[in-house]
């Protein structure tokens, strides 16, 4: 099913002709209004005229999320300052946020992208979506919300809540789709199970989009098995709209980027350099129809690579592969690269290891790894649980080549946060 059949089949070298002359306009306009870009193109000696291919995106300067937090609150506007209509933000680790900000027609684009990305999945208006994500100045709740009204959905704005609250209105208002954290799609679960609900039976859930964070294809199909339903990955960034812009189609097999709205590079996270298609390194947007806050080459941090194979759905908007991680997630323990990604993908493939789990590094270069045992997961035989530990312990020193102290603690015990899952602790005194 298509949303906007003609934009996402678009033949590729129409596709490429629209982006270049999308491009082209966008680098005039930063050129003319934003001091930032005047700066950079100034120092790198490049005019806008220079750009005469895609492939001279390359000559642009990259931007960071340094330059957001240095141009914060509105120092990279390219409209007149009464001009946006919205303001979202991105969480900054400490201090101020990064703020972005949307025209009217940003806003009717990012509904529109994400109106084609709930479609793509078999969305209709007779859907009711219960939007779990939080509203405000997180992306995930508005945009969402937008994309699915133009849908026709009913949208249950529920937000966080409660795991009660949720639970009332996915019953009393027939929720067929959920927009949900995958780590609290996993904690849900086994609230229904200790609530004696059994989701394929007593509910009317058939989709869920997962994103907002990294997590694996095994999690995936927990949630999946878990629910009795079909579940997406989601991904986009507040940088950039927020959600909807990468999106699985019904084949679930890789994020379609939508290219008519975003350049999309994969660069080396280190060197910067333009890595060969396929190649996994970092990904870098730009976005090709922004009016309020254009983004030239904007590092992302988040590390992927592109799918070159046309999808079976015959969109011709290429794919990205699950986000591995951002860059600066990864660990670096006892000279071993190690994405926490890596450490739940052998966690959630293991039966008896439940959805919760918390890396802690400490000491001089030491790796606990804390795991939830599933509910059912223990028959309270000692031996089968160092037979576990055991097991788990030869898994990661297989896969990640160190092996870390792992710790078995009972279902439900581990912290739980509300937003984003906070997965790793560092508290190393290197
Ligand atoms: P914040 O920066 O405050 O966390 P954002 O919503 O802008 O808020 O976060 C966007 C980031 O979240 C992305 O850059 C990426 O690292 C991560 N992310 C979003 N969706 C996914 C996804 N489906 N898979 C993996 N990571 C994701
Ligand atoms: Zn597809």
């Amino acid at each position: 099913m298509f949303w906007d059949r003609e934009s996402e089949t678009l033949a590729r070298p129409a596709l490429e002709r629209f982006q270049l002359g999308q491009l082209q306009e966008t680098v005039r306009r930063v050129a003319q209004r934003v001091p930032f870009y005047q700066r950079k193109f100034a120092e790198l000696g490049i005019k806008p005229e220079d750009i005469k291919s895609l492939e001279d995106a390359r000559r642009l300067p990259f931007t960071a999320s340094a330059d957001l937090f240095a141009a914060y609150p509105d120092g990279l506007l390219a409209v007149a300052a009464d001009e946006p209509v919205r303001l979202h933000t991105s969480s900054g680790t400490t201090g101020k946020p990064k703020a972005v900000f949307f025209s009217r027609n940003d806003i009717n684009n990012s509904a529109e992208l994400m109106a084609r990305s709930l479609v793509m999945t078999g969305v209709t208006h007779k859907d009711v979506l219960q939007n779990m994500m939080s509203y405000g100045l997180f992306t995930g709740g508005l945009v969402m919300h937008y994309g699915a009204e133009r849908v026709g959905c009913l949208v249950i704005p529920a937000g966080p809540g409660t795991s009660e609250r949720q639970l009332m209105l996915m019953q009393d208002f027939h929720t067929t789709a959920v927009h949900i954290l995958p780590s609290y799609a996993l904690y849900f679960a086994r609230f229904l199970e200790q609530r004696g609900v059994n989701p394929r039976k007593d509910l009317k859930l058939r989709k869920a989009f997962v994103g907002a964070e990294p997590h694996t294809e095994e999690t995936r199909r927990r949630i999946e098995e878990a629910y009795g339903i079909d579940v997406y990955n989601s991904y986009g960034l507040t940088e950039m709209n927020g959600p909807g812009i990468g999106f699985e189609c019904e084949h679930k097999a890789g994020l379609h980027l939508w290219e008519d709205h975003f350049l999309i590079e994969i660069v080396d996270p280190v060197s910067g350099q333009p890595l060969p298609e396929g190649e996994r390194g970092e990904l870098v947007l730009t976005t090709l129809r922004r009016e309020a806050m254009p983004l030239l080459r904007y590092r992302t941090h988040d590390i992927t690579s592109i799918i070159p194979e046309p999808c079976a759905c015959g969109r011709t908007h290429r794919r990205l592969n699950r986000i591995v991680g951002r860059a600066d997630d990864m660990l670096i323990v006892r000279g071993v690269n190690i994405f926490p990604q890596q450490i739940e993908r052998i966690l959630m493939s293991t039966p008896q290891v439940g959805p919760n789990y918390l890396i802690v590094l400490e000491g001089l270069d030491d790796m606990a790894i804390q795991v939830e045992l599933a509910s059912a997961g223990f028959d309270g035989q000692v031996e089968h649980l160092s037979g576990l530990r055991h097991q788990l312990a030869e898994k990661f020193k297989t896969e990640l080549y160190v092996r870390p102290k792992v710790e078995l603690v009972p279902a439900g015990s581990l912290p739980v946060t509300e937003g984003k899952a906070k997965r790793v602790i560092d508290r190393r005194s290197l």
